[in-house]
């Protein structure tokens, strides 16, 4: 297929990063205005948090049909080099995914079983010893980076026709028994924790993602969407214990288990103070909300709070500067057409006014322009009345 009508295939297939962004793959695979050819094309095989194990079964079962999916990456994207990164606590997912590609010329390589290593920007670091510029792309650095599972269903959307209807989900924590479900997209969370035997005693809160990232969940009646690779029914031992919120050392912790290197107190001082463009100004679109900063801040600041408020702000701040355009745009251009018609119906009306014949001049002015004409039938008036007064005066 040409790379457009694949892409447009992928599209409509409803294909989305399913490590949890779910941005739109087929956007990914357009490299135009961005590089010629990718450097290296990377496969995030890294889980995103603790708790999870999608990605790790989706491997150990599915290995041939993510190196399907990943061939599909390669005819699109033209990548140098292919690289598989896996944690290095699993190993039967390395030896499958090994098989799968023997032969192919993708490597996989272990990393290191330490958060948040699952980040597209960490994992790229991890592999390939590049770092995308802030406020850049990591095409600027001719990278490319989709989770397995995502290639998986790339596999399903154009080899079998199948569009994105489920998605691989870890149901975990206080439940009978846990496990990995391949789940229709709208399923009930209650229903993936009932066939997982029910919640077991203690559980605090209801999360859709992992401890670091998650959202609680007022409810279970939620559906599974694409973004959701992991419900998690927390007990205490899961959750970071809520302790009363203490002002800030400066102590520095925050910075030093930063794995995008920013500095969070920074972030955090320019958040709460909704200093927003100081807050961009120290890259705060590069917070990844990997909850480190939070995790070890002694002062138990919810630091990652802070900045997810700040970006929503920005973003509906953003929305409402594009709102305020169109309707200017709009008023313009409403203005620009009234004015068109006026001129339009102005140039019909001249058009259709029937020429005023000229008045029809008789006697001894016949033949004579109009004006003239006029003049000379209003002389022997004004004489006469010269003479009248004349004759009244003398
Ligand atoms: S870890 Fe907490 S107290 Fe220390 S500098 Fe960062 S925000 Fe402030
Ligand atoms: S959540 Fe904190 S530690 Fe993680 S990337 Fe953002 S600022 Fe850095």
């Amino acid at each position: 297929m040409h790379p457009s009508d694949l892409r447009n295939a992928i599209r409509n297939a409803g294909v989305v990063g399913l490590g949890g962004a779910v941005f739109p793959s087929a956007v990914k695979m357009n490299l135009s205005g961005h590089c010629e050819r990718l450097d290296h094309l990377i496969l995030n095989g890294a889980e995103c948090e603790p708790w999870m194990t999608c990605d790790d079964l989706i491997m150990r079962e599915r290995a041939e049909e993510i190196v399907a999916g990943i061939h599909i990456l390669a005819h699109l994207l033209n990548p140098q080099e292919v690289l598989i990164g896996i944690e290095d606590d699993k190993p039967e997912a390395i030896a499958a995914m090994r098989a799968a590609c023997a032969g192919t010329g993708y490597a996989v390589r272990p990393v290191p079983t330490r958060y948040p290593s699952g980040g597209a920007k960490q994992l790229t670091k991890l592999l390939t010893n590049k770092e995308a510029p802030f406020k850049g792309r990591s095409t600027d650095i001719g990278v490319q980076c989709f989770n397995v599972a995502t290639a998986y269903t790339l596999h399903r959307a154009v080899n079998c026709g199948e569009p994105v209807i489920s998605r691989i989900v870890t149901v975990t924590g206080h439940v009978a028994r846990p496990q990995n479900i391949d789940a229709l997209l709208g399923t009930a969370f209650a229903d993936l924790i009932a066939q997982c035997g029910g919640y077991l005693d203690g559980v605090e809160r209801l999360i859709m993602g992992g401890p670091m990232m998650g959202f609680a969940m007022h409810t279970d009646a939620m559906p599974v969407t694409k973004a959701t690779n992991c419900i998690l029914a927390a007990g205490l031992g899961e959750l970071t214990p809520e302790l009363p919120v203490m002002p800030c050392t400066r102590c520095g912790d925050c910075v030093d288990v930063c794995p995008a290197n920013l500095l969070p107190q920074q972030l955090y001082w320019h958040a709460r103070a909704k200093e927003f463009d100081k807050a961009q100004d120290y890259h705060l679109f590069s917070c990844i909300e990997c909850g480190c900063c939070s995790y070890v801040c002694p002062s138990h600041i919810p630091l990652v709070q802070y900045y997810r408020y700040a970006k929503n702000e920005i973003w509906a701040q953003e929305k409402e500067k594009q709102r305020a355009e169109l309707a200017r745009q709009r008023h313009q251009a409403r203005m620009e057409r009234l004015e068109r018609e006026k001129q339009e119906r102005e140039a019909k009306l001249r058009q259709k006014a029937p020429a005023r014949p000229e008045p029809a001049i008789a006697g001894p002015e016949a033949g004579k322009p109009p004006i003239e004409a006029a003049i000379a039938r209003a002389r022997p008036r004004s004489e006469t009345a010269v003479a009248e007064s004349g004759e009244r005066n003398g």
